[in-house]
């Protein structure tokens, strides 16, 4: 049985569960993190272990700061001080040549590592009472929805004795936005809630984005091909002028209906696109409860404007992959 706790106790259990090589699972802005020491390699592997993750998709070191980030990184570059003093803390993640430090386990064998500071308070004070970084992927068996609360993750490992730290539903929702600052350009690997075009004008650069085609195995991010992020339902993204053809058994994840046309199950989604990155992990985990033969959900609301335009397309790009091909 896992056990959900909150407080500054909570932080100082995590730190000494964290010094004997333990898991510890922490909210931040974006999702639940499974909390391991970055430096432990018998740590990190317990990691991907129990998550069921390939070894070949890379881990995430959470920071508390630019000072702590040079220490796992062999080189800071210029757009990377920008980056980190525009958005930092915050949900962007960038990866750069790593440090001999940094385990070959979190980098997946590579010559780079990816790193970002948390915005949540209890990340952050988890990771400063530490004094190391963390590594920190959704705490989710690999390929499912993502936690966004400290119930989605007791539910996703219902046989582990996980040390949860609560701190609430995460503000964000969706995962951080990845940026790879390791090649001559700047690239967004996985598109977040940051988009390019706000990167590119802090960084004064073009940056590429090389998410949007799932089939093109080269230059992704190791991880990001495939499916991932899905209910055990059946899922089925639709048009708006779909709606009216779901049966009662049709679980519907929709926004621009007030009730369900069949009399089945309506979980209602903001239209405001921030709004809805913020609830649609929940959404999702609440769907595939119902135990209907399938969910489908509404595509998001057009964005108005590059930075509703981002979010919009970072929504899309896990509603696609939740869906079952
Ligand atoms: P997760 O923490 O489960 O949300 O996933 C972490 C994401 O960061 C995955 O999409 C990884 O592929 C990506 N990532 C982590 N490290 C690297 C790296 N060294 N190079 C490229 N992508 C990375
Ligand atoms: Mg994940």
């Amino acid at each position: 049985m896992s056990e959900i706790l909150e407080g500054p106790c909570a932080i100082a259990l995590g730190v000494d569960r964290l010094g004997e090589g333990k898991l510890v699972v922490f909210p931040t802005e974006t999702v639940y993190g499974l909390g391991a020491n970055a430096l432990d390699a018998k740590a990190v592997e317990r990691v991907f272990a129990l998550k069921g993750r390939p070894a070949t998709n890379p881990l995430i070191v959470h920071v508390s700061g630019i000072v702590m980030a040079k220490t796992v990184v062999a080189h800071w570059p210029e757009p990377a001080d920008l980056i980190a003093k525009a958005y930092w803390p915050g949900p962007v993640t960038m990866v750069l040549p790593k440090a001999q430090c940094v385990p070959g386990i979190v980098c997946a064998n590579g010559s780079t590592v990816a790193v970002r500071c948390p915005e949540h308070p209890c990340a952050l004070a988890l990771i400063e009472s530490f004094g190391k970084p963390i590594v920190g992927p959704s705490a989710n068996p690999s390929g499912r929805i993502s936690p966004t609360a400290p119930e989605h993750v007791a539910d996703g490992f219902p046989d582990a004795d996980l040390m949860i730290v609560d701190g609430g539903h995460c503000r964000a929702g969706i995962e951080s936005t990845v940026v790879d600052l390791s090649g001559e350009t700047a690239r967004v690997l996985r598109p977040g809630i940051i988009g390019a075009h706000a990167i590119s004008e802090t960084i004064g650069q073009p940056v590429a984005c090389v998410t949007k085609s799932h089939d093109d195995p080269i230059a992704k991010s190791p991880g990001m091909i495939g499916s991932h992020y899905q209910p055990r339902t059946p899922t089925k993204l639709v048009a708006a002028d779909e709606l009216g053809s779901a049966t009662g058994s049709v679980t519907l994840i929709a926004w621009s209906i007030g009730s369900h046309p069949a009399g089945g199950v309506l979980i209602s989604m903001p239209a405001k696109l921030d709004a809805y990155a913020s609830a649609i992990y929940r959404a999702l985990h609440d769907a595939d409860r119902e135990g209907q033969s399938a969910i489908w959900i509404e595509e998001p609301a057009i964005g108005y404007g590059p930075d509703d335009q981002a979010i919009r397309s970072a929504i899309m790009e896990r509603l696609e992959r939740a869906a079952h091909k």
